[in-house]
């Protein structure tokens, strides 16, 4: 049975790596048929946060990457949460100790930065070992040691060999004798370090595979050595390669946006986000983009997925995102679209509420032009908003006064204020006809049309712009205009 899972530390906002973490874990559990576990990496008390937690499960809710065990979703293996397993840690600790594979040291904090800063200045890598640390071992110190602190400090013995791994992405990979050194297990605050917990919890929730940053590859050789230590059966480890902003470093809040919370409030759908987020490190067999979920988890293996860094490029993100914002349910899109609109101030609440059929027409005609939903206000306001005509403007004053232009504004103008019923298609007609008669070229017609009705140039079909414009506005466009 396969199981993977995504154990994020609630310190933060979901970042694009994490959330491209988690998606991975996701696609290959359902590839596989496995089971998904979320589990929250919490015992740095002073940096973890409820908030910060919840953000988290309300940003995976959002992006569908549902879990199918973890907070919310009690399975068999829980606590799902590391600030509820502290007991836990301690018992397998414990169980270490008496295999002869861990030791404990009434050992100050202090003490601890001293051995390192003395093997630093000599030189030496800050490697413990045993005789080091087993001077602070003895009874005459726990007394004094108890009462400032909870617990002893336990000590991995790193057996001093050559550890081999082979990683589903990055393929073979070793790492030398003395790569590091004995290394703490449990803290004197009695929590558990992330190297030890995240061991005993991936073994006792029985986690077939580990999908995760390549940043924690150094911390893959302390976790292999204390699988063996169990003498438990190592998961497999796939480490996926960093994501790098478009000028080679290390992403981060530099290049902009990076959370999916913040890419949600700009009006991003999230099987976008989705479809993105796979394309980066992983690509389909045919090299497809635009791919539903069903056929990014059908081809979601691991020899797809590339051993070098993946660049995010945000403004392929917002491509794909007006992509699918062009074959959503208009419905939809009018719901997700009405806090935008709200927020902006182009219509209130109740302005939205009276003017479903008309808002909805607007939704379906800017919904082929937008990127973001956060630009569907704008394009709105263009339909609503009063403008002086732009007549100091070049291009605009050549294409007015191209040949016959004038004279087919008059005859649109008269044909507008007996246009009673108002259509798209009545407006289509009146306009034909207007050319006909006053036989003007072409573009310099539209584009004189367009930029007196919408202050714009360029923008979605027209015909439909004009029609909700509404007819009282576009008279009073055209009016200004031709006096
Ligand atoms: N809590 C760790 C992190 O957020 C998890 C790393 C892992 O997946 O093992 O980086």
């Amino acid at each position: 049975m396969i199981r993977t899972r995504f154990a994020p530390s609630p310190t933060g906002y979901l970042h694009v790596g994490g959330a491209r973490t988690a998606l991975f874990n996701f696609l290959y559990s359902k590839h596989e048929k496995g089971t998904f576990v979320l589990r929250i990496e919490d015992t740095d008390i002073e940096r973890s946060t409820i908030e910060s937690e919840n953000q988290l499960i309300d940003a995976m809710t959002w992006l569908g990457l549902d879990w199918d065990e973890g907070p919310k979703m009690e399975g068999d293996f829980g606590p799902y949460r590391q600030s509820e397993r502290i007991e836990i840690y301690r018992e397998k600790a414990n169980e270490l100790i008496e295999l002869g594979k861990a030791y404990e040291a009434y050992i100050y904090p202090e003490e601890i930065d001293k051995i390192k800063e003395d093997l630093l200045s000599k030189g030496k890598p800050p490697h413990f070992t045993e005789e080091m640390i087993s001077q602070f071992n003895s009874e005459e110190r726990k007394e004094e040691y108890m009462k400032k602190y909870k617990h002893p400090v336990v000590f991995f013995k790193m057996p001093r060999k050559d550890y081999v791994l082979n990683d589903l992405i990055k393929g073979e990979v070793t790492f030398k004798n003395g790569a590091v050194g004995d290394f703490i297990l449990i803290r004197s605050n009695g929590l558990p370090t992330y190297n030890f917990a995240v061991v005993v919890d991936d073994m006792m929730m029985k986690i077939s595979h580990v999908i995760r940053g390549d940043d924690h590859l150094s911390n893959t050789l302390r976790q292999i050595a204390v699988y063996e230590a169990f003498e438990v059966e190592v998961p497999k480890f796939a480490h996926v390669s960093m994501i790098l902003g478009p000028d080679g470093k290390k992403l981060s809040k530099r290049h902009g946006a990076t959370s999916a919370e913040e890419f949600r409030n700009r009006g991003y759908l999230p099987e976008a986000v989705l479809n993105y987020l796979a394309l980066l490190g992983w690509s389909h067999p045919e090299g497809k983009e635009i791919l539903t979920l069903n056929e990014i988890i059908d081809n979601f293996t691991f020899d797809r997925v590339n051993s070098s860094p993946a660049v995010f490029d945000e403004k392929k993100l917002k491509w794909m995102n007006g992509n699918y914002i062009r074959s959503a349910d208009t419905d939809r899109i009018l719901k997700l679209s009405i806090p935008f609109i709200i927020k902006a101030g182009v219509l209130t609440e109740e302005q939205c509420e009276g003017n479903k059929k008309w808002l909805k027409e607007a939704i379906e005609l800017v919904k082929t032009s937008v990127e973001e939903l956060s630009e569907v206000p704008d394009e709105i306001s263009i339909f609503i908003k009063n403008f002086e005509p732009d007549l100091e403007n070049k291009e605009f004053i050549e294409y007015l006064n191209a040949d016959g232009v004038k004279n087919a504004f008059r005859i649109t103008l008269d044909k507008f204020n007996n246009d009673e019923d108002w259509t798209v298609s009545t407006v289509l007609d009146n306009l034909k006809i207007a050319m006909k008669d006053a036989k003007p070229a072409k573009k310099p017609f539209y584009m004189a049309l367009r930029k007196a009705l919408t202050n714009q140039f360029h923008g979605p079909d027209l015909v439909r712009s004009v029609h909700l414009i509404g007819r009282a506005r576009a008279i009073e466009r055209l009016e200004m205009v031709i006096e």
